[in-house]
């Protein structure tokens, strides 16, 4: 047993022991290591998967610990391999678990068998990682086509002057910031200057027309936008036009009609008296109509225009609607 405490004996010489565990001949790691003149240390040594028993074929789960004899036995690069030399708790028989750390992960060396519980990406309908470094493996296409004499071609005759050019490029713009800061600069200040005389006149024409100030203005001198602009005004115009020509017409309708004016030569003369004439007629017949109360199937008069000073005038409208 290692000395846990710090009690010395009369007899402890701290030039001749060194250390207490000295004196008592232990090591400060006790019975575990115990192998240690081999290479073996024990440690606690937890199972990272469900496994079989290659002696008693049971089932072990994994996350049992064992008293396992751990010791080093190579190298991956700067990573020492490690393998752990377990007893089995039902069975006695020894199985060993080394650590892999290329795949970061353990094998299975001998003694037991391992479930195979890992998510495999190729059952599951997706790829497998392949590693590219393996000589084994197939090669990657893509690599392989890199190495092809056609590819060596490409870039040498054309990717290589490429990367010339834009290193010229790079130099040249690289050569004299200052001269390139000043030509940006000023370039920007005449732009700005454009921008502001712009936005000026913008808002000089909406304080003019009481237009609000958030409102966007197109550009005068875009061709294209005033082709637009003008099409559109010439579309209202016309719009405005009809309009117009609609309302005089229905107005002059709506006028009470005068007494016919007397014939004139002509025969355009003769045509306007006789059709005034024809609504004159008709619009006393639907009056006549509308006093007796009977108002004919092919006539429709508004319930409101039946009584009314405006009745007569109503009756004609919808007469020659109809
Ligand atoms: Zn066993």
């Amino acid at each position: 047993m290692q000395g846990f405490n710090k009690y010395y004996p009369p007899d402890y010489d701290d030039a001749k022991h060194k250390s207490l565990n000295a004196y008592r001949g232990k090591h400060a790691l006790g019975d575990r290591a115990r192998k240690l003149d081999q290479g073996i240390l024990i440690t606690r040594f937890e199972l990272p998967f469900n496994i079989w028993c290659g002696t008693c074929n049971a089932h072990i789960g994994m996350g049992v610990r064992y008293n396992a004899e751990k010791k080093k036995i190579g190298m991956y690069y700067s990573t020492p391999i490690f393998s752990f030399r377990c007893k089995c708790h039902l069975c006695s028989g020894w199985f060993e678990i080394q650590t892999d750390p290329q795949n970061t992960r353990y094998v299975v060396v001998s003694g037991a068998r391992r479930k195979e519980e890992d998510w495999d990406p190729a059952e599951n309908g997706g790829f497998a990682v392949i590693d590219t470094d393996s000589k084994t493996e197939p090669a990657d296409p893509l690599a392989a086509l890199e190495k092809t004499t056609d590819a060596q071609t490409h870039a040498t005759k054309v990717q290589a002057p490429r990367l010339e050019q834009l290193e010229d490029l790079s130099a040249y713009y690289n050569d004299d910031p200052y001269t390139h800061s000043q030509r940006a600069r000023k370039r920007f200040r005449a732009e700005k200057k454009v921008e502001q005389a712009r936005e000026e006149a913008d808002k000089s024409l909406k304080q003019k027309y009481g237009l609000p100030a958030e409102l966007a203005l197109e550009r005068a001198d875009d061709p294209v936008t005033a082709a637009e602009a003008r099409e559109e005004w010439a579309r209202g115009r016309a719009a405005r036009a009809g309009e117009n020509t609609s309302r005089k017409r229905k107005l002059a309708l709506e006028a009470p009609v005068l007494p016919a004016p007397p014939p004139r030569r002509g025969a355009s003369a003769s045509k306007e008296s006789a059709a005034s004439s024809l609504r004159a007629r008709i619009l006393s017949n639907s009056a006549r109509r509308t006093a007796a109360g009977a108002g004919g199937p092919d006539v429709l008069i508004p319930p409101s225009s039946r009584k009314g000073t405006g009745g007569n005038l109503a009756a004609g409208i919808a007469l020659r609607k109809s």
